[in-house]
């Protein structure tokens, strides 16, 4: 099979030719049909994620068919259109048994980490992840729904609860994530500010149903979150970015606010006083991906044409270096997606 290998971490992804895995106990060998690039294939190339340990075939966001059974896989059959969360875990543990697994106690790891990714023709993918993909889902929009609809999904339903009529932030609103966040908030009936830096970015959340966009970079967003809000601040803020923006996002929060932290790309320190917090009734929660029960949910959402999957683009795995300059440059508003 057809592979892009990153053969030493900083190093450059080579095509290359390489025997088709076997599936182990547990595992089904997929045909990648889409694989979505995503920021942290770039975090692990520049040596930022340390467990990641090269050669290494990047690639968790994935699509595809399957194309045989391990020993033991029972639930799938040769031929399923199939897409995947991109954690892998126990299973057994108390969080795994009642649907909390991106939590899991005994967290193994990542698709395209500890196990070899989708910028290959095929891969091997634990049973356990897979949800059947309908044939009115393209593949290419298949390989994004867990992380960048499932993402925001769980964490506007399962830690902000967010309710109609409420008025939220998203930072980091014109990424891959953020586009998503913006037509789910609005499918929820909320009221959304994007804020993110650049028009095309800002034209993208526009496009997706932002109610109002900042520009951080030219004008503060917690000041135009008060006027936006007649000075009341806003009910939810959902952190895509981190540092960058987490103090200004804490100064937007109004009483009984819930911050939600999802991404933090730009550092993760900030500060809050315990006073603002008790005085407000601010809530600041984490949220961690999506777990398999919501992807089912995005595929039903998706499938309903509740959710539109954005991707600005479809190309060959020799694309993936120029892909990944794009995307360090902040030259990418949505998905791009690399099709073996
Ligand atoms: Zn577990």
């Amino acid at each position: 099979m057809r592979a892009l290998v990153l053969e030493e971490i900083g190093g450059p992804l080579v095509l290359k030719d390489m025997p088709i895995p076997e599936p182990g106990p547990g595992e089904v060998l997929l045909r990648v049909k889409a694989c979505a690039v995503d920021q942290f294939d770039l975090k692990i190339r520049s040596g930022k994620v340390s467990h990641a340990k090269a050669p290494i075939i990047l690639g968790h966001e994935i699509a595809g068919e399957v194309a045989a059974l391990g020993p033991g896989v029972s639930t799938w059959s040769v031929g399923q259109r199939v897409t995947s969360t991109l954690y892998l875990t126990c299973g057994r543990c108390r969080k795994c048994q009642t649907g909390r697994e991106t939590i899991c106690e005994n967290f193994i790891g990542y698709l395209g980490i500890q196990t070899p990714g989708g910028y290959a023709e095929y891969t091997t993918i634990p049973e356990v992840n897979l949800v059947e993909l309908p044939e009115s889902i393209s593949f290419s929009h298949g390989s994004i729904l867990a992380n960048a609809i499932g993402t925001p999904l769980h964490a506007f339903t399962k830690r902000m609860h967010l309710q109609p009529g409420e008025r939220v932030i998203i930072t980091g609103a014109g990424g891959g994530v953020g586009l998503h966040a913006i037509q789910l908030a609005r499918m929820m009936g909320a009221l959304v500010m994007a804020v993110d830096i650049g028009p095309a970015k800002l034209l993208a959340a526009q496009a997706n149903g932002a109610d109002l966009t900042v520009d951080p970079t030219k004008q503060n967003f917690a000041q135009a979150a008060r006027e936006w809000t007649h000075g009341e601040g806003v009910e939810g803020v959902l952190e895509l970015t981190g540092a960058a923006t987490l103090s200004t996002s804490l100064k937007a929060l109004g009483k009984g606010g819930r911050l939600v932290i999802v991404g933090f790309h730009t550092g993760s320190e900030f500060s809050v006083q315990a006073s603002e917090m008790v005085a407000n009734e601010w809530e600041i929660l984490g949220s961690r991906n999506v777990n398999k029960r919501e992807l089912a949910e995005v595929v039903a959402l998706v499938q309903a044409g509740r959710v539109k999957p954005v991707i600005s683009g479809v190309y060959p795995l020799e694309e993936a270096e120029t892909i990944h300059g794009q995307l360090n440059r902040q030259e990418i508003s949505g998905r791009v997606v690399l099709e073996p």
